[in-house]
């Protein structure tokens, strides 16, 4: 079994945390330690917990925390070479216990088997990510940053009984919004952010009997509402007769309740217990 806890989600940090059989990763570190840190308590957790982290990519609501996270919590820091050698010339500096992923094939980290597939963003090596639990076979994929939806990846998301995306903006309200014209364009581009509709469109392509939960991360807090996310993905997932109701929208300030992949309820945040941050 995996157990998914968005421990925020959007364009001012992201992480999320993967428990398996046999570890725990933590997925992004989009976060400085101190906000890292009050965010595993308010799930419920301690970084210790955590035994690597996985970066998608080098932007800094992805990895700004990475380096002092990966120095005062001992994780070693997994992703591709042009991602770590990106990291190592931007201000959050390199993080010192690094491994490099191999540009394809399985990694193994912490009990999961890790895949990997670039998406299209303007990154340097932007990388959608699959994680098996090795020993139930319960597989997680999570798709954050990508401007559009490549062919490879309905089939990447094969299987999947939780799938993390990116249902960044709805297409109206980001162009009759207030962001300037070339940040409309560079979201809406081809190596930007997923709108609803391609969020929802490629959620329906995956969705099978096994999926259990879907969650929509990365929402813009200017140019989308959890409404109209939630809408989008609900309908379109009912019209390709996915027949479960687990749709959530991870917020940017708050820990998502744990999502479990056998569809047990984990434990509820404490933000959501009325403890706060
Ligand atoms: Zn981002
Ligand atoms: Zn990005």
């Amino acid at each position: 079994m995996i157990t998914v806890t968005m421990l925020g989600s959007g364009s001012r940090g992201n992480a999320i945390l993967v428990d398996g059989s046999e570890g725990s990763l933590l997925v992004d570190a989009g976060f400085g330690v101190r906000t890292l840190a009050k965010r595993f308590e308010a799930a419920q957790r301690v970084p210790d917990d955590v035994g690597a982290l996985l970066l998608t990519h080098e932007h800094i609501d992805h990895a700004c925390g990475a380096a002092a996270a990966s120095d005062r919590w001992s994780w070693t820091v997994h992703a591709s070479a042009p991602t770590l050698a990106a990291l190592a010339v931007q201000a959050s500096g390199a993080p010192g216990l690094t491994v490099p992923l191999a540009p394809s094939g399985t990694a193994q980290v912490c009990g999961f088997g890790i895949e990997h597939l670039p998406v299209p963003h303007d990154a340097v090596d932007c990388r959608a990510v699959v994680l098996t639990d090795m020993q139930s076979g319960a597989r997680v994929g999570i798709v954050l940053d990508a401007g559009h939806v490549p062919e490879e990846l309905p089939a990447f998301l094969d299987r999947l009984d939780v799938l993390v995306l990116e249902s960044n903006h709805d297409s109206a309200l980001l162009s009759n919004g207030p962001y300037p014209w070339p940040l409309k364009q560079r979201i809406s581009g081809g190596q930007g952010h997923l709108s609803n509709a391609e969020a929802a469109q490629l959620a329906a392509t995956c969705a099978h009997r096994g999926l259990r939960s879907v969650v929509l991360a990365h929402l813009s807090e200017t140019n989308n509402t959890p409404a109209l996310a939630l809408s989008a993905m609900r309908e379109a997932l009912r019209k390709a007769n996915w027949r479960r109701d687990s749709v959530t929208a991870a917020p940017q300030r708050l820990p998502l309740s744990p999502i479990r992949t056998d569809g047990g309820v984990g434990r509820p945040a404490a933000t959501q217990l009325g403890l706060g941050l």
